[in-house]
């Protein structure tokens, strides 16, 4: 039985994926699950395991590239109330892997725990930003994460510890399919200084990144000792353009989809970029996105 027939009710067929991503660029899946509790998530992995289906997790897409082919297998979003909870107990919170990282900043700083607030600004899911470590020189998430549970792909349960798991630049270890939910282990401090950092970091990202009204992705690691953005720059590649994916002229190391940008485009611009950069610098850059 195809998945659609099992799961009739949370699954779309065909679905284009590029309304569910920042870029809002990219072709359909076959198959986009969206289950609305851990019982049909945990079902619908089974499922996919039994039928030998590739499976996919989407967070915000803040860090993917869709191709303009259709995917083949399935994509899931996480989407019910369940996987949005936050929980706070003394200095830990625990925060559900679909939910949105600002509404966790939000609730830590509201609650006075402080570790988290320079993130503000960086876009997507919990279990997405975990998984990618996000972060820059003030701090990474990685560094607060006590506990984090996982299913793997016949949808059992696994509560990796803190001496588990690896964080690296923009990266770790978590390969499993899902990320349940992460605790924070966090330091008490008062809100109103929280507040202060986050509002320091917020003017301070948002003027290193495009426009607000722009659809801008970032495209490599820094590489060590180094940055991406001004090694770009440097290559004299700030506002180069293939199609209608182009350089920006904020920070050499993302690319602005202007409207009419397909993957094809952006893929060859990243291309384009790590040859001059290799060319003129020496550096072989590492792609940080994701490409499906
Ligand atoms: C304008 C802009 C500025 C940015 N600035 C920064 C920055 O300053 N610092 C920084 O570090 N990053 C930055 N990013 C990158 C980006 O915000 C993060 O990488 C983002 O948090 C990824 O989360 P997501 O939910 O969007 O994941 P997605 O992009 O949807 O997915 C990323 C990866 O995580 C996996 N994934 C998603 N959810 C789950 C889950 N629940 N379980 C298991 N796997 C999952 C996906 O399968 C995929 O492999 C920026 C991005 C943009 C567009």
């Amino acid at each position: 039985m195809p998945l659609f027939d099992a799961f009739p009710d949370i699954t779309k067929r065909r679905e284009p994926l590029a309304p569910y991503t920042h870029l809002r660029i990219g072709g359909p899946a076959e198959c986009l699950v969206q289950p609305r509790t851990t019982d049909e998530l945990k079902a619908v992995l089974r499922y996919c395991k039994t039928k030998d289906i590739p499976l996919r997790m989407l967070g915000g897409g803040f860090n993917l590239i869709v191709k303009d082919d259709p995917i083949p297998g399935a994509v899931m979003r996480l989407i019910g109330p369940e996987f949005s909870t936050i929980v706070t107990q003394g200095k830990t919170i625990r925060a559900a892997g679909g939910g949105q990282l600002f509404d966790l900043l939000a609730h830590a700083v509201q609650a006075g725990l402080g570790g988290l607030e320079t993130l503000v600004g960086i876009r997507g899911t919990v279990g997405g930003s975990v998984r990618c470590n996000v972060g820059d020189r003030s701090g990474e998430i990685g560094s607060s994460v006590r506990r984090v549970a996982v299913l793997h792909d016949d949808a059992s349960e696994l509560v990796r510890t803190r001496d588990e798991l690896t964080f690296g630049e923009h990266t770790s270890d978590l390969d499993e399919p899902v990320i349940l939910w992460v605790e924070f282990e966090l330091t008490p401090e008062k809100p109103q200084a929280l507040l202060k950092r986050m509002r320091r970091a917020w003017i301070i990202r948002k003027a290193t990144e495009p426009l607000s009204f722009q659809a801008g992705i970032r495209l490599f690691r820094d590489p060590t000792g180094q940055s991406a953005g001004a090694l770009i720059e440097r290559a004299g590649l700030t506002k180069f353009r293939i199609g209608s994916a182009e350089i920006s002229d904020r920070n050499g190391n993302y690319a602005i989809a202007h409207p009419g940008t397909t993957a094809k485009d952006l893929l060859k611009l990243i291309e384009h970029v790590r040859t001059k950069v290799k060319d003129f610098a020496g550096v072989v850059l590492e792609r940080e996105l994701n490409v499906w």
